[in-house]
């Protein structure tokens, strides 16, 4: 866990979820502060790092993205490999990307162990208007499984930062 020169640890953090629920831009969102209108796939970046601090100590986190593997219901084992923490993604105007959490708990479940810290993000919650799954649900499934949950909008940066940091805070306290 431990990095080099001067980065103390280095944290392997996976996103999923179905395809189009925000997974590619919460991730630019967190290391760059960018957004994407244009839905593409990410081809070829595996994974982008960004610096945090806790507790005065340096943690870089190097968060992985599918880049479009999920559409084919292919992500692959090297993908989970080593993973110390998940978001879990779906879309708050979209319900069958929420029906599909479930399955993608038992995917992380085949290739992790349990200590991994997992958040629930419901992405897209700047889609008032147009909500299809309820604060309320989220909630309460995050409940059932174990989960963290957090509603986030990578359009307008809503607890973007705040998903990625209670994940890596959690992981942070089970490694120091
Ligand atoms: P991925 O397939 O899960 O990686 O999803 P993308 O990041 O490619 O986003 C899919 C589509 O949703 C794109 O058109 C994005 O512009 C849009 N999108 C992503 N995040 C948000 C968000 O927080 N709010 C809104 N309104 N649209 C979003
Ligand atoms: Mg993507």
């Amino acid at each position: 866990m431990a990095g080099e020169e001067g980065e103390e640890y280095l944290f392997k953090i996976v996103v999923i979820g179905d395809s189009a629920v925000g997974k590619s831009n919460l991730l630019s969102r967190f290391a760059r502060d960018e957004f994407d209108h244009n839905s593409k796939a990410t081809i070829g970046v595996e994974f982008q790092t960004q610096v945090v601090e806790i507790d005065g100590k340096e943690v870089k986190a190097q968060v992985w993205d599918t880049a479009g593997q999920e559409r084919f219901r292919a992500v692959t084992s090297a993908y989970y490999r080593g993973a110390v923490g998940a978001l879990i993604v779906y879309d708050i105007s979209r319900k069958t990307t929420f029906e599909s959490i479930k399955r993608w708990l038992d995917e992380l479940n085949t290739h992790c162990d349990t200590t991994v810290a997992r958040m629930l993000v419901g992405n897209k919650c700047d889609l008032e208007d147009i909500r299809d799954v309820s604060m309320e649900e989220g909630k309460s499934l995050a409940e059932e499984e174990g989960l963290f949950f957090i509603e986030t909008s990578a359009l307008n940066s809503t607890n973007v930062n705040t998903a990625f940091e209670i994940v890596i805070r959690d992981i942070y306290n089970n490694v120091s």
